[in-house]
């Protein structure tokens, strides 16, 4: 190599260095500095649900079965008059951030947030998962859960537990899920007393809350 290649190959090097070091960086100290993301930044979910209208577009748009629906206490989900009433839950273990649910949103009620950090706050898969109440945009909608069994309650609703459970577990889980359904059924149709039912829905939950913690975070 000639004797001013040689000083190109060291003065290159070191003008971009030097550019950048008078420069604003592109990174940001996390967790010290919070990053400033841009508007059409694809964050994690929220939901105005006011303007929800259960039409199920969302989840049929989602690539990764992510999303499946909730419906109110006391409704019954076999008449059909009250889709109309049922929310979207979310699995964020799953999902890629695509934003096709949000695209086919016909309302606009399933929107990505510009919040970015995603965590689980314990060793269990449900911190991923959210129900509609969760990502809720309302105050009077908004809940947060006491106790991990009250968030499986209303999740009991969706596949979304076996999906993340995956694996051996995911037939059992459905499994379980199933009986949980006919004893919600029951206790619509006025067949199960409200105790009784709470009894042994409890049962099955417990379980599936036990399976639920033994999988591992994505
Ligand atoms: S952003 Fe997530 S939930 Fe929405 S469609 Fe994509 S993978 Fe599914
Ligand atoms: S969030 Fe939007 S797409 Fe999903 S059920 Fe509600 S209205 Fe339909």
């Amino acid at each position: 190599m000639s004797i001013i290649k040689k000083i190109k190959s060291i003065i290159l090097p070191m003008r971009v260095t030097g550019k950048y070091m008078v420069s604003k960086p592109f990174t940001v100290m996390y967790p010290r500095e919070k990053a400033v993301v841009k508007k059409q930044w694809r964050g994690l979910h929220g939901l105005h649900s006011n303007k929800c209208i259960g039409c199920g577009l969302c989840r049929m748009a989602c690539p990764n079965d992510c999303i499946d629906y909730i419906y109110p206490e006391g409704v019954d989900p076999r008449d059909r008059k009250q889709m109309k009433l049922r929310r979207p839950a979310i699995d964020w273990g799953h999902c890629i951030f695509c934003g096709l649910c949000v695209e086919a949103c016909p309302t606009g009620a399933i929107h990505h947030t510009q919040e970015y950090k995603i965590y689980a706050t314990s060793d269990s898969r449900l911190d991923l998962i959210r129900t509609p109440y969760e990502i809720a945009t309302e105050d009077d909608v908004r809940k947060i859960y006491d106790d991990e069994l009250s968030k499986i309650r209303e999740l009991m609703q969706t596949d979304l537990l076996e999906v993340a459970a995956g694996g051996e577990w995911e037939e059992v889980i459905k499994k379980l899920r199933e009986r949980w359904r006919d004893l919600w059924y029951m206790k619509l149709d006025g067949k199960l007393d409200e105790e009784t039912w709470d009894k042994k829905a409890r049962e099955i939950e417990e379980i599936v809350l036990e399976i639920i913690k033994q999988v591992s975070l994505p």
